[in-house]
């Protein structure tokens, strides 16, 4: 259907595009508003739609679900109308689904785009409009159109394809049930010998650029992210998250990209707004959240790189049950004066040994500019018998956590500052700590005003980051000025997770390691 080597040959007296038929030289009239035409002589049918550079990606894509984002004016809805179009004609007596948050909206927005790429002597029957817009095929192929928040309907589709319309608007999980309901056969290739070698399945993704589940669920776990020469993704492949998805490919528009646009409506657009705002729906800017409370976050983020044995290490704590207890690991290169958060640890619901092993392994052998800087609840005495957190968790590894600062306004300030002097910077490899400051935003009141006081909510190593800043000195190279006891070498890197009133002669030469060493239990 789309031919891509149209030979252009002018405009009829009545506004109708005149293109030589590739299949046997006869003429082909395209009217101005629609992307369709006919032979006269062969009634072949053709498509003259051409998709501009940062469209083709789209249309090549083979990913099963795509989104597409954009700012206003990318012609968005023209492209997804297009590869519905192509899904329409290529998988017969298949079912695809347009939905969106009001029906209105793609009575208004999209069926007009859509019809540009349905011929009408390809309608088995006349479309409907009311109640539920419906096209039926030639090929057998329905389209069918609900509101997103008819659930129950959605339910039972059997669908080959979906469209979901400015899906900022549209609940995450209407997404994952109609992933679920791709399920209809027509879009299953076989063989000659039966096999199924294909799918043409598609889900299609819409919006502006919004955050919610469409950056978090689908933009940042995308196996590819491709992007117009307009829009900056430099900072993407940093932020994504642990597990990105091959079936998910992103595409990202910005409203320069369209060519076709009135000359003043990008400024017209702009009129009043404010920089960040233009960023995001101009060029298509989604890094960092709205209310970020570390919005430097992201221009902090560095490829791994193996640190070296003798640099001293800093280490920030957070306990938690349901929640996740963490350890974010710090270590500050003597020359730069850099501290690099370069390993974390993130369990929830595990039992304390379990936790204190784990640490224990992590920070074996490092020189420690001071002990683990922890949540000071862990001094809080446990009710039952009287023993402490922190007394416990040194019964079990011989680490003795330390109570940080927890004056929540300062440690963030010192943080932010930290990010801003670009004496902060975070491994890439942290995902854990990457997810949390990328959702770490400041609280929002009833009236709309932000308050001083970041959500509470998957918080951890955000606040293990605190008291590990709060325990760092100005200068970080200061870290290195420390005098240490002078016992022996690998007993030195040891001497600052003991317990303050160790009396360390005691412990030099205990047999099995004892305090030092890894002799108190089995590791596994
Ligand atoms: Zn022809």
């Amino acid at each position: 259907m789309l031919v891509n080597d149209l030979v252009f040959k002018g405009y009829s007296d009545d506004g109708y595009k005149l293109y030589k038929c590739p299949l046997c030289g006869g003429e082909v009239k395209v009217h101005e508003s629609v992307f369709y035409g006919r032979c006269d002589t062969c009634l072949a049918t053709l498509i003259d739609y051409k998709p501009c550079a940062h469209q083709v990606n789209f249309h090549k894509s083979k990913a099963k679900f795509r989104l597409n984002i954009g700012g206003y004016g990318t012609g968005k809805t023209t492209m997804d109308a297009a590869e519905i179009a192509m899904h329409v004609f290529d998988v017969p007596n298949g079912r695809t689904l347009i939905t969106a948050q009001s029906l209105q909206q793609v009575r208004e927005a999209v069926l007009p785009e859509l019809e540009k790429f349905l011929p009408p002597w390809f309608f088995a029957k006349n479309p409907t409009k009311t109640p539920l817009p419906k096209y039926t095929m030639t090929n057998g192929h329905e389209i069918i159109v609900y509101a997103s928040d008819d659930e129950e309907k959605i339910r039972s589709l059997n669908l080959t394809a979906f469209w979901i319309v400015e899906a900022s608007g549209v609940d995450y999980k209407i997404f994952t049930q109609l992933q679920t309901r791709l399920r209809n056969r027509a879009a299953v290739v076989k063989n000659r010998e039966g096999y199924e070698i294909e799918h043409k399945f598609i889900g299609i993704v819409e919006s502006n650029p919004e955050e919610g589940w469409i950056r978090d669920e689908f933009l940042l776990r995308s196996g590819k992210i491709f992007a117009s020469k307009n829009v900056d993704v430099s900072s993407y492949d940093k932020l994504k998250t642990k597990k990105p998805e091959d079936s998910y490919h992103s595409f990202l528009s910005a409203t320069v990209d369209n060519k076709y646009l009135p000359k003043t409506f990008i400024s017209d657009m702009c009129v009043g707004k404010s920089e960040k705002w233009i960023r995001k729906y101009i060029y298509c800017y989604l890094e960092v959240k709205e209310g970020a409370v570390y919005p430097e976050y992201v221009d902090n983020i560095v490829d791994p790189f193996p640190i070296p044995k003798n640099w001293v290490r800093i280490f920030g704590f957070d306990k938690g049950w349901s929640d996740a207890t963490c350890l974010a690991c710090g270590a500050i290169d003597p020359t730069t004066g850099i501290c690099y958060i370069y390993d974390e640890y993130y369990e929830s619901q595990k039992p304390i040994t379990f936790h204190a092993r784990r640490i224990k392994e992590m920070i074996d052998g490092c020189i420690m500019y001071k002990g683990i800087q922890a949540d000071p609840s862990v001094h809080n005495k446990s009710d039952r018998d009287g023993v402490s957190y922190q007394q416990y968790f040194y019964q079990v590894s011989n680490i003795w956590l330390e109570e940080g600062n927890n004056a929540i306004m300062d440690g963030i300030d010192r943080v932010r500052d930290f990010m801003y002097m670009g004496k902060l910077k975070f491994f890439a490899s942290c995902v854990n700590m990457k997810e949390e400051a990328g959702d770490y935003t400041w609280k929002v009141a009833k009236d709309g005003t932000q308050e001083d006081i970041p959500v509470d909510r998957k918080n951890h190593l955000m606040d293990a980051l605190r008291y590990l800043c709060m325990g760092l000195p100005f200068d970080f190279k200061d870290c290195y000025n420390v005098d240490r006891p002078t016992l022996a070498d690998n007993k030195d890197t040891l001497i600052n997770r003991l317990k303050p009133d160790t009396d360390v002669s005691d412990l030099i030469g205990t047999s099995e390691g004892g305090a030092f060493g890894l002799g108190m239990y089995s590791l596994n």
